[in-house]
């Protein structure tokens, strides 16, 4: 199969021009500008590489009653929002994600990957650790956790290092919900299981969170410049999210309005707001900490499957990313965060041909990335519609 190109966003910051891709069977077979004949004509658009977004909740939805139902139902109504989520995503031109853990992701995920259900690739947690202090457990019984996870079919690990979602009266909510040794425990107990981590972590949870060797450090709200620059030495990977999530219980705050966790009333949603600014800042700060690796992931929650790609725009637009960093954090560099950088996140040889095409230029107009109008994933088109 023959994808003719006139500017391909390579994934890993680079720019091809004038040339075709060559796919066979799943793969990226050959760049060659005089491979032929074209099968697909993409040259009116721009073509990359199939986003990766490190970090949604794909089985979380809205319940029969309209109200949000969160991520654990085993409603067959459920399953089947589920499987719409992923198709949507997909379409969006994600064709991976990280899904940050619930059992009922895992059939899912295996559908998908056989092939008897569309979808992006998926990577999950199976049962999150949630941090109570000592009654998380001994460093022993969270390593037995681990290794149960493991046995349950887990990608990664999903931790809870701090209290739940930001408010504007207690923006970091809580402080450390792991003792040190408790999360040195977990993240260590995964390194020998070959899994990686991700940990939900505010403020000082953060800098705990990348001693213990953790891989992934999400949210990070109240992290000072210090914990960024201490994320950066470790090499640990930051997933920071700037506004869809918020964005989103904006838009939908009579549907998440008196469910658990969540404000009771649709008014004290708006305080949300005030959290904006702060994703904006921390962002900022972020891309200016020399090394640190600042990855795409948006925290989908119900209402954000298959709007995936407004976290771009906010990070674009709001937190001065810069267009050509915000495509690599979602391509080579989450691969890399995902340890699946010898399969996707780049357009290269021998990598899986997931390749999607905007109508647009997203360095010059981020919005572009409203406009996916072709999707790539494996090398079968799942959508290819016109501009
Ligand atoms: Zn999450």
């Amino acid at each position: 199969m023959v994808i003719a190109a006139r500017v391909v966003l390579d994934g890993k910051g680079r720019i091809l021009r004038d040339t075709r891709i060559v796919v066979e069977g799943s793969r990226i077979a050959a760049i060659d500008p005089m491979a032929a004949p074209v099968d697909y004509d993409l040259r009116g658009l721009t073509v990359l590489p199939g986003w990766i977004d490190a970090h949604v909740h794909l089985t979380w939805s809205f319940g029969e009653d309209g109200k949000n139902g969160g991520t654990g139902r085993t409603t067959q109504e459920a399953a089947y929002q589920s499987a719409a989520n992923a198709w949507m995503t997909l379409l969006a031109g994600f064709t991976t994600v990280q899904n940050a853990g619930s059992p009922t992701t895992a059939p899912l995920r295996d559908a998908i990957a056989q092939g008897t259900l569309p979808g992006p690739r998926i990577l999950t947690a199976i049962q999150p650790l949630s941090g109570q202090g000592e009654r998380t457990g001994t460093p022993e019984e969270i390593r037995a956790y681990v290794r149960e996870q493991k046995k349950a079919g887990a990608d990664l690990i999903k931790i809870f290092a701090s209290g739940g979602i930001p408010r504007a009266s207690d923006p970091w909510e809580g402080g450390l919900t792991l003792s040190q040794d408790q999360l040195n425990a977990v993240c260590d107990e995964a390194r020998k299981q070959q899994l990686r981590t991700m940990v939900h972590a505010y403020r000082d949870a953060v800098r705990a969170a990348t001693v213990a060797g953790c891989t992934e450090v999400e949210h990070g709200l109240g992290a000072t410049d210090d914990d960024l620059k201490a994320m950066a030495e470790h090499g640990t990977y930051f997933d920071p999210q700037a506004g869809l999530l918020i964005e989103t219980y904006l838009l939908n705050r009579d549907r998440y309005a008196g469910t658990p966790f969540y404000p009771k009333t649709e008014a004290e949603f708006a305080g949300m707001e005030a959290i904006l600014p702060r994703n904006y800042e921390l962002l900022r700060r972020a891309i200016k900490t020399p090394g640190l690796k600042v990855i795409f992931g948006t925290d989908a929650v119900a209402g954000a499957h298959g709007r995936n790609a407004e976290e771009f725009i906010h990070r674009v637009v709001h937190a001065g990313v810069d267009p050509m960093a915000a495509m690599t954090s979602a391509n080579s560099l989450a691969a890399e965060a995902l340890g699946l950088a010898n399969q996707i996140g780049s357009i290269a040889v021998g990598l899986q041909a997931d390749i999607i095409g905007l109508d647009g230029d997203p360095l010059r107009d981020i919005t572009a990335v409203r406009r996916v109008v072709f999707v790539m994933k494996g090398g079968v088109v799942y959508k290819n519609v016109a501009r």
